[in-house]
């Protein structure tokens, strides 16, 4: 009865010791795969923004459809506007007031 009790106990850090191992290993290729999808992410962000998260319908500087593709996103009175590139949106920040109107907000 005793001996069979030392058996569990042994068998018991054995199994407690690989899950450990086990575990570290996990976090470590947790770790790594977070990584990946984070730089996944933001090469995904520079390639195209999901117009449903704009709520213009034309790139007020240049009055390009916004379903032909963003490039770039700016806040502006509580809401995004998406833009077809990094330089609409800097003309349109040089002035939003007078470009607003031709976003045509939805
Ligand atoms: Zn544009």
């Amino acid at each position: 009865m005793k001996k069979a009790f030392q058996h569990s106990v042994s068998l018991m850090a054995i199994t407690f010791s690989i899950f450990l191992m086990a575990c570290g290993n996990n976090t470590a290729s947790e770790a790594t795969n977070t990584d990946t999808t984070s730089s996944m992410a933001v090469t995904d962000s520079v390639v195209g923004y999901d117009i449903s998260l704009v709520q213009n319908k034309k790139d007020p500087t240049c009055g390009m459809p916004v379903t032909a593709g963003i490039s770039d996103t700016a806040h502006y009175d509580n809401k995004v506007l998406g833009f077809c590139s990094p330089g609409c949106k800097e003309e349109f920040l040089k002035n939003p007031k007078a470009n607003i109107a031709a976003a045509e907000m939805q």
